[in-house]
């Protein structure tokens, strides 16, 4: 079978460099390309040898558009500006868009949504199993455990992560208000400080420790009367997502335009 050729947004960051091991090990798969921000020094240096492997003869670029074209299927990890127009070129070029980047507005949710109705997308805040798991177990729990239970969502990372709470904790947090059946843009409670007053009931709270370089920590607390239940991730590597990334691309490939999560890729159906 031919291999498919995957570009890769952002090839220069800690992800995209990730996303080029996980490409070149994988034998189903090949580099189409890699782009950085424009402006950025690495701007016509190797995407082997940026990412640390041996040079693979394809300079960096800041354009887009051509990868697009002469890629089977494109991963961004990049930041959320960017990966707007990424999600535009999606759209025009018809081409399987697989977007890991987080921190989107509600107009960068609409362009990714816009795409999907021209493209298979992946969308995915987290491309681990582990952490796919999880949403499944966050969603069975917040369903059995009832309103004396508070939902508390602790998250860590390295020092270099621009947003907060991490697009993982904000996906667990949508699955537990799915699985007790509430609004979660109504009943989240983000930073506490000061006289905050009690703890208001029924509703989800975030909290976001930034420090090192802590791949990804998550932790969804049900705290009760006398008891608490507490599920936990940890990612040791950021190659679980660059390969959970591979992997949904290879899946996109193959798919008819459509919106869909790391959950549709492995088969865990929707959190
Ligand atoms: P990073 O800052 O190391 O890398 C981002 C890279 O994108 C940088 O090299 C930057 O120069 C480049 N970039 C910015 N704008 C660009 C543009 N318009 N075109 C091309 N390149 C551009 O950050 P990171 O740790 O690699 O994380 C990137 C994103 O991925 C973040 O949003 C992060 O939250 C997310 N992330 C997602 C997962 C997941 O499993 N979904 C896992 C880890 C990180």
């Amino acid at each position: 079978m031919p291999e498919i050729r995957i570009g890769i947004l952002g090839c220069t960051g800690r992800m995209g460099q990730a996303v080029v091991h996980a490409v070149s090990e994988n034998p189903d798969a090949m580099v189409a390309g890699g782009t950085g921000r424009p402006g950025s020094p690495l701007i016509g240096a190797d995407v082997g040898w940026t990412a640390g492997l041996e040079p693979i003869d394809l300079a960096i670029t800041d354009d887009p558009a051509s990868l697009f074209e002469k890629a089977d299927v494109v991963i961004d990890f990049t930041l959320p500006e960017g990966a707007r127009r990424h999600a535009a070129l999606a759209a025009s070029a018809g081409r399987p868009y697989v977007v890991g980047t987080t921190g989107f507005g509600a107009d960068g949710e609409k362009a990714i949504r816009e795409a999907a109705a021209k493209a298979p997308v992946v969308q995915a805040a987290n491309f681990s199993l582990g952490v796919n798991l999880l949403l499944s177990l966050v969603k069975q729990a917040a369903g059995a455990l009832d309103e004396n239970f508070d939902i508390e969502i602790l998250e860590m990372h390295h020092r270099h992560k621009v947003d907060a709470p991490s697009g993982t904790a904000l996906a667990l947090g949508r699955a537990a208000a799915e699985g007790r059946d509430i609004d979660f843009d109504a009943k989240t409670e983000r930073a506490r400080d000061g006289a905050t007053g009690p703890r208001a009931v029924g509703t989800i709270g975030f909290g976001a420790l930034r420090g090192g370089d802590v791949a990804g920590e998550h932790s969804v607390i049900f705290a009760g009367p006398q008891e608490r239940v507490e599920l936990t991730h940890k990612a040791t590597d950021r190659m679980i997502f660059a390969r959970g990334a591979v992997k949904a691309a290879l899946w996109a490939a193959k798919q008819p335009p459509g919106l869909y999560g790391m959950g549709d890729v492995l088969g865990l159906g929707k959190a």
